[in-house]
């Protein structure tokens, strides 16, 4: 239930039972719901910033708790609370772990805003949120891209970085989790075994967002998000995971999903149903640029030629060896989800957005001689490349405004352009990749992306032994896009410093070294 304008008494008289319940036995409760229970021990975070709305979130938490339970939420237009632009109650259910995702409309478009929650006699952190330009006004955008956190591999040094700059938006390109039990060699370590069940998968979000500076950065600024992979299982395509296939899988998927949304700033009407949640979606951030968030995971078809046995996930593939590679019935989209996205190009912002999960630009780890050789990521966008040439070619004969791809996966600050024909190296440049490095978690040597730049000139730049994010700054003219490094990923106050800086220039499409 979300209600922006429900008043108090409304709210107490749908409780109902529960609020007999309170009276029946008022000492017990009194007991029971101890005001000193920590009851926002997991934040608050905003999210999906449009011109008159925006979605804040919390959870609620304690041993204690009753099926329901009232939150209620403030949104001012300034930090002291005097002048309160909205304010609501909202129910959250034990079912949903108690959860709150509200959706104040009504809003001013291109400010900034401060929000709190309250219940049980205690108040949340106060957070600050902006909501997007009016759909005609000009504007700029600071943003910083980021991905993969796994908790147990190194501090979150960058987040803390972030958390301190003027960003409108943090964009999130997936594996807000990783599913997998603690390494035991890390900077910290955990005792949780591999996530499964819902109650597994809550601990996992829980134990990521203890951390004081992913608490921080969620609090500083909207986000927007999108999953990949680890959010579930290592390497999933639709329904078919390591060990489990078909209805098996769609109920870890089910419970996978429940959580996702149950931690994050997802609005209501994204509560998934079973094992579908629909999160692809676009937003339009003044005359300026629209964002387009695409699922790269639960409508795709299977990696071409897998392995039977998946623990180490689906690998590398060589076009020579596995003619389903080329197949042009594959998609990594589905079709549903490729049709909504080539309609959603815009022509009348200045910037398109894409973002995605994981590296677009081609990627062979050997040497290739035409269009049947090198060796492959089956599971990223080398794997599915008649999909890619169809959003690529797509960009082309649209002649959409700046497409510039944003993505992450593969623990690697990579900056390329983006083909027509990635074997033809007068090919024209059709788009600019920015593809963010891993905030924490562990990335490949640098030799191995040393190869890479070797076999695949189209990357210009490819860093594996960096942790941190890229930030972002888009104005009508120009995106700068400057990678950020972190000094060292097991200090949590490490200092976090920008390295390799590129622009793009309006009407230029491929990135230049800044
Ligand atoms: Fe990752
Ligand atoms: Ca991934």
């Amino acid at each position: 239930m979300t209600d922006a304008a429900m008043p108090l008494a409304i709210g107490r008289r749908r409780l109902g039972l529960a609020a007999a319940g309170l009276l029946a036995a008022p000492a017990f409760i009194r007991h029971a719901l101890a005001a000193d229970v920590p009851r926002f021990t997991l934040g608050v975070a905003s999210g999906q910033p449009r011109p008159h709305s925006v979605v804040l979130w919390t959870r609620v938490t304690g041993l204690d708790l009753p099926e329901r339970c009232e939150v209620r939420w403030e949104l001012a237009e300034d930090e002291g609370f005097s002048r309160l632009a909205s304010a609501g109650v909202f129910e959250a259910e034990a079912a949903w772990a108690h959860s709150v995702h509200v959706e104040p409309r009504g809003l001013d478009p291109g400010r900034w805003y401060w929000y709190r929650f309250q219940a049980l006699g205690q108040r949340s952190a106060v957070g600050r949120t902006r909501t997007a330009p009016a759909p005609d006004a000009p504007a700029s955008l600071r943003a910083a891209l980021a991905c993969c956190q796994r908790w147990e591999h190194g501090h979150y040094a960058a987040w803390r970085h972030i958390a301190g700059q003027p960003n409108d938006l943090v964009l999130f390109v997936g594996d807000y989790i990783y599913e997998y039990p603690s390494i035991r060699t890390g900077a910290r370590t955990h005792d949780l075994h591999a996530a499964r069940s819902l109650g597994q998968y809550r601990n996992r979000y829980e134990l990521y967002k203890s951390d004081p500076a992913l608490q921080a950065v969620h609090a500083a600024a909207p986000w927007l998000l999108v999953w990949d992979d680890h959010e579930v299982e290592n390497d999933y395509a639709a329904d078919q995971g390591v060990h489990l296939s078909g209805a098996a899988m769609r109920a870890v998927r089910a419970a996978a999903y429940q959580a996702y949304w149950e931690h994050l700033p997802f609005s209501m009407a994204q509560r998934p149903q079973g094992a579908d949640m629909r999160i692809y979606d676009r937003f339009d951030w003044g005359r300026l640029a629209r964002l387009q968030l695409v699922d790269d995971r639960q409508y795709r078809d299977p990696q071409a030629c897998a392995p039977a046995f998946r623990a180490a996930g689906v690998g590398r593939v060589s076009p020579e060896r596995c003619a389903e590679l080329a197949d042009p019935k594959r998609s990594l989209l589905g079709a549903t989800q490729e049709r909504w996205l080539a309609e959603g190009w815009d022509s009348a912002r200045g910037w398109n957005l894409l973002v995605q999960q994981t590296l677009m630009a081609r990627n062979s780890s050997k040497a290739v001689e035409g269009a049947d050789s090198g060796r492959y990521a089956a599971d990223n966008w080398d794997g599915y490349p008649a999909a890619r040439g169809r959003l690529l070619h797509t960009l082309v004969q649209r002649r959409v405004p700046n497409p510039v791809v944003l993505g992450g996966d593969v623990h690697a600050h990579y900056v390329a352009e983006l083909k027509a024909d990635f074997d033809d190296e007068r090919s024209a440049v059709v788009a600019s990749e920015f593809c963010t490095s891993s905030i924490s978690s562990n990335g490949p040597p640098q030799f191995m992306v040393n190869t890479a730049l070797k076999h695949n000139p189209h990357l210009l730049h490819g860093r594996g032994d960096q942790r941190g994010y890229i930030a972002l700054e888009l104005q009508a003219e120009q995106l700068r896009a400057t990678t950020m490094v972190v000094a060292r990923p097991v200090d949590p106050f490490s200092a976090v410093t920008g390295d390799a800086s590129f622009v793009v220039e309006s009407g230029r499409a491929g990135p230049q070294r800044d």
